[in-house]
């Protein structure tokens, strides 16, 4: 549902090529994903531009959020996760690292330590160890869920993998340990910045060696500075690369 990094695209204030460009695939909000598995509704990450998202891809049901890290590009929507509890009041959860969880509910106290006003979204964080299996809010469906550790800066962080499709954003490393956990994909998407080295994300050039490497049938690249414009970064990619675009849509078998 968005593709772009932090400040997403166009910059504020910025006449660069990529910002004034008439392309659509250069509108870039910020990084979300939403996964449906049949009955199980999924989001990847709820930031500030999660309600226009929803209301433009149609979105009517989430039974849990995954949530990579705590920056504000990826968290900053929850708050607007409260009319999917019209119709269900069953809490959403929220799936998280403990040092992802800790600072969520620092920044969100009104949600997950005050409690219980009339109006607050009721979201549960619910701390990742391992594996995990969500259930739909209704009760009648579950899909299992692999939690990636991958690195971003001196964070450590989560990607998650689901069937044969892993989502990894905010990457400056895969390591080692992470890589048999991504072998047999049919669709990856991975963090690729821009071609300026970044202390916290994964270049282009990195994000090409690192998809090679794990082997996916299909990659597509994610959080896109305004420093690329898509076409050009779509003319020099290997063959099973493509950068991701707002709106993209696809089906794992
Ligand atoms: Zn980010
Ligand atoms: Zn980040």
């Amino acid at each position: 549902m968005g593709t772009g990094t932090s400040t997403g695209v166009p910059v504020i204030g910025c006449t660069c090529p990529t910002c004034i460009s008439t392309d659509l695939k250069d509108k870039r909000l910020r990084c979300s994903c939403y996964i449906e598995v049949g009955d199980i509704h999924l989001v990847i990450d709820v930031g500030p531009d999660f309600r226009g998202q929803a209301i433009k891809n149609g979105i009517k049901e989430v039974d849990a959020a995954l949530i990579t890290h705590h920056h504000f590009d990826h968290v900053a929507g929850l708050d607007d996760l409260r009319p999917f509890m019209f119709y269900n009041r069953a809490s959403i959860p929220c799936y998280a690292l403990k040092s992802t969880t800790d600072i969520m509910e620092e920044m969100f106290a009104y949600i997950f330590r005050d409690g219980n006003y009339p109006g607050v979204p009721k979201l549960e964080l619910a701390e990742v160890h391992g594996p995990f299996v969500v259930q739909s809010r209704s009760g009648t469906a579950s899909v299992a869920v692999i939690p990636i550790p991958i690195v971003h800066g001196s964070l450590e962080i989560l990607g998650y993998r689901i069937g044969n499709f892993a989502y990894l954003t905010d990457v400056s490393e895969v390591p080692f340990s992470s890589i048999p956990l991504l072998k047999g994909l049919d669709v990856l998407v991975l963090d690729g910045l821009r071609d300026k080295p970044h202390p916290m994300h994964l270049t282009i050039e990195q994000s090409i060696s690192v998809a090679t490497e794990i082997g996916a049938k299909q990659t597509w690249f994610t959080h896109i500075a305004h420093d690329l414009m898509h076409a050009e970064i779509e003319a020099r990619m290997p063959a099973r690369m493509a950068p991701a675009y707002d709106g993209l849509q696809f089906i794992v078998d």
